[in-house]
């Protein structure tokens, strides 16, 4: 993996001169850069050239960005299921598979193939926002298992020059030990962990400003960020390092720090705001699937559908820089949810509940308890049946399949939930 960069390199890394382009001559370079990557992909990922194909497209016809418009998005569905029947890329990976730095599962489940660039655009983002800086000690406090969150955020904090504590989620009170013990200046975390964390020092009797020497924590994956930033800010203090980022494409938009939305990583990735229904690109301020064709000669995802569904903004922002901003993620689309920071398919939904047939039926109740998600499971069953042993196993059962458990499980009569009904409800933006 990459080595930790000085300052020079990893100054260079970033060319400010490119971000502050003219939007027209942005558009013409992103379009250059765009012309070479389809040629690319098209040569050395068959599922890629099949696509093309498919569609009657060549990669000639791809010189400017709304030029994407001619292919079709492959959707996070999709994606699944091409690595279904070819597994364990769907014939996207371009390189040697043991070239990889590193690969991943993410819940789908789907194969995420990270080499150095991945980690390159996480640094360039930490650089970009200005923080952490080389010299931070950062408890990195999110999943390390399978999923990339807690590793690639290390990669790029050990390229950066950090010294990190991989804390991972869970043990809230060790967190806190570790946070005051070391002197930690940074979280990474998804902002309710962190948020937890705070409350949790509170709770033994520390002054989080007085007592510590943390200075930033880090936003994104959850919705709730621009309410939680406030409360980060204003009453402990911190400073907030927010982008855009997902276990498949890697870190692609990026707070400056005015909080006004994410820049898009041009230098990583073209992205689009397309309707979900027609893959047409949308006008500012109108709603869309974020669509992400990267810049990658290692795993090169052309129009690849996130899932999230956002809008975007391209006017100036008073940083100085001209890529067009995510102004704020609005939800998901399809058949997934984010919760606890986590993406769950509802495959994997039914996929768990089918192994338990006490549970007649199901539905999984979604509330936001102040900054943290709370998940009540509904669950239909027999009369007579051991709830407590019951809870156990579908605490089991849920965490094996998508590493969540219930909080709250009401046992329900048969009958209960009406004829038509929804396995999620999701009442956390209502
Ligand atoms: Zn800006």
């Amino acid at each position: 993996m990459l080595r930790r960069l000085n300052a020079k390199q990893l100054a260079s890394l970033c060319d400010d001169s490119k971000e502050r382009m003219p939007l027209a001559e942005r558009e013409e370079w992103l379009g250059g850069r765009l012309a070479k990557q389809v040629n690319y992909a098209y040569r050395h990922a068959p599922a890629v050239k099949k696509i093309f194909d498919d569609a009657g497209v060549s990669p000639r016809h791809i010189r400017k960005i709304k030029d994407l418009e001619r292919l079709p998005v492959t959707t996070k569905d999709q994606l699944v299921k091409l690595q279904q029947a070819n597994p364990p890329f769907g014939g996207f990976l371009s390189v040697p598979l043991n070239s990889l730095g590193r690969i991943y599962v993410s819940p789908g489940p789907i194969y995420d193939a990270w080499g150095e660039e991945r980690i390159k655009c996480a640094v360039r983002g930490f650089v970009r926002m200005g923080l952490p800086k080389p010299g931070d000690v950062v408890m990195v406090s999110t999943a390390y298992h399978m999923v990339p969150a807690g590793l690639f955020m290390t990669d790029a904090l050990d390229v950066l020059g950090c010294t990190v504590v991989p804390a991972g989620i869970g043990q809230t009170e060790m967190q806190v030990k570790m946070l005051h013990d070391l002197k930690a200046t940074a979280i990474c975390s998804f902002p309710s962990f962190t948020m937890s964390i705070l409350k949790k020092a509170e709770e033994m009797g520390y002054d989080v400003r007085k007592d510590f020497n943390l200075k930033y924590t880090t936003g994104g994956g959850e919705r709730h960020i621009q309410v939680l930033r406030k409360v980060f800010e204003e009453q402990y203090g911190l400073v907030v390092a927010d982008g855009y980022a997902t276990a498949d494409v890697g870190s692609v938009a990026w707070d400056c720090g005015l909080g006004q939305g994410y820049h898009y990583g041009d230098a990583e990735c073209v992205i689009e705001i397309v309707d979900p229904h027609t893959g047409k690109q949308v006008k500012p301020l109108e709603e869309g699937e974020i669509v992400v064709t990267l810049f990658s000669n290692v795993y090169p995802l052309i129009r690849f559908g996130t899932g999230d569904l956002a809008s975007y903004t391209d006017e100036p922002c008073s940083c100085g820089r001209t890529a067009p901003r995510v102004t704020k993620i609005l939800g998901m689309i399809g058949e997934h949810i984010r919760v606890k920071g986590m993406f769950v398919h509802m495959k994997e939904l039914d996929e768990a509940f089918s192994k338990l047939p006490e549970v007649l039926k199901y539905q999984m109740v979604l509330k936001l308890d102040g900054h943290k998600d709370q998940i009540t499971l509904n669950a239909e069953t027999e009369p007579g049946v051991d709830r407590k042993v019951l809870s156990q196993a579908i605490n089991q059962r849920t965490q094996e399949v998508f590493k969540l458990r219930m909080d709250t499980i009401e046992f329900l009569p048969k009958g209960k939930l009406p004829q038509e009904y929804k396995k999620v409800l999701d009442t956390r933006w209502a």
